[in-house]
């Protein structure tokens, strides 16, 4: 079903990127990006000249290679004194296409990694299916949500282009590094697709839950093992991203600094400090306005971050006092 669209800006949206659809929908153009993108140095910007350009594309009609540059030019192509160059938009159109699809049929068996499932200590292997890797611990069943299969204990969108070169472990390390800095970026409320914004759209309580910790089962009334769950959606291109609230302190200096007092670089890019989240407790303090306390502790010090509704930090306390 088609969704109706609702307000201009969405018209203009559709048009803009019906025009954008439209310019790319001819193998000519595809070439000339592609040839275009081929001529640039890793360290130089050099435009390619006209007649070197035909030549590239095999084109022989100056004519037709005339319109078809003209039909790019001030949206994806610039001419300067020295020839032509893709725009920063024609890249992104080139980088799109190159990292979805630099790798012809890209599936990894499930191969094991030099990390421990965070849940129950046990081996995870890596796999990589349809876009998606996949974490699965071999020693345990944890199903952390429904939508996860049994053992899967992070499952998550990483690029074909990413798989390139590298082995295993060292495509799982790229993974978590880039998959941090995402997360990262979507907690700062910037999309990490389209610069766009990206609030907080809703914080997700369960009122009754009650998951299986021992044996890391999802509770059945909201479909996770985290009590709180905070979504995020790009008001420009939709992209979603949905995660536990537990992860919202790993951004905050304080929290930084009170691991590091206790001698450990908080880091939550490393999965070994996955666990240490799993310790972090939470509380709805109440719920208009709404107000949720998370509490990090080590040894007997205890560190409370208060959050409001859109996720934005209200008071930090150190052992009940106020910072
Ligand atoms: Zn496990
Ligand atoms: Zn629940
Ligand atoms: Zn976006």
């Amino acid at each position: 079903m088609c969704p109706p669209i609702s307000g201009n800006r969405e018209r203009a949206d559709r048009s803009t990127a019906n025009e954008a659809f439209k310019l790319l929908s001819d193998e000519t153009r595809l070439e000339i990006l592609q040839a275009l993108w081929e001529a640039q140095d890793q360290t130089d910007e050099t435009p390619i000249r006209f007649a070197d350009l035909r030549e590239c594309i095999g084109v022989d009609d100056p004519g037709r290679l005339n319109y078809h540059l003209n039909k790019l030019m001030e949206t994806f192509v610039r001419r300067t004194e020295d020839g032509y160059e893709l725009m920063e938009s024609g890249k992104r159109i080139v980088r799109m296409v190159l990292s979805g699809t630099a790798i012809a049929d890209p599936e990894i068996e499930p191969v094991a990694v030099d990390i421990s499932c965070w849940y129950c200590g046990g081996q995870p292997v890596w796999s990589y299916r349809e876009g998606w890797r996949y974490l699965e611990c071999t020693n345990c069943e944890a199903r952390c949500v429904r939508s996860f299969p049994p053992g899967v204990i992070s499952k998550s969108e990483f690029p074909p282009s990413g798989l390139r070169g590298r082995t295993p472990n060292e495509i799982n390390e790229a993974d978590r590094i880039w998959g941090a800095h995402r997360r990262a970026s979507v907690m700062d409320g910037v999309c990490p697709e389209c610069a766009g914004e990206m609030p907080v759209i809703s914080v997700d309580i369960c009122e009754d839950h009650q998951p299986d910790w021992d044996a890391y089962q999802f509770c059945e009334h909201c479909g996770s093992i985290f009590k709180m769950l905070v979504s995020h959606v790009c008001e420009g291109c939709k992209y979603r991203w949905r995660m536990p609230t537990l992860f919202y302190p790993s951004r905050h200096p304080a929290v930084v600094a009170f691991f590091y007092n206790h001698g450990i670089e908080f880091d939550l890019a490393t999965y070994e400090q996955r666990a240490i989240l799993l310790d972090f407790e939470e509380e709805l303090l109440s719920e208009d306005p709404l107000r949720i306390r998370i509490l990090v502790s080590f040894e007997d010090e205890v560190l409370g971050l208060t959050y409001d509704d859109r996720m934005e930090l209200v008071d930090v306390t150190r052992d009940g006092v106020e910072h």
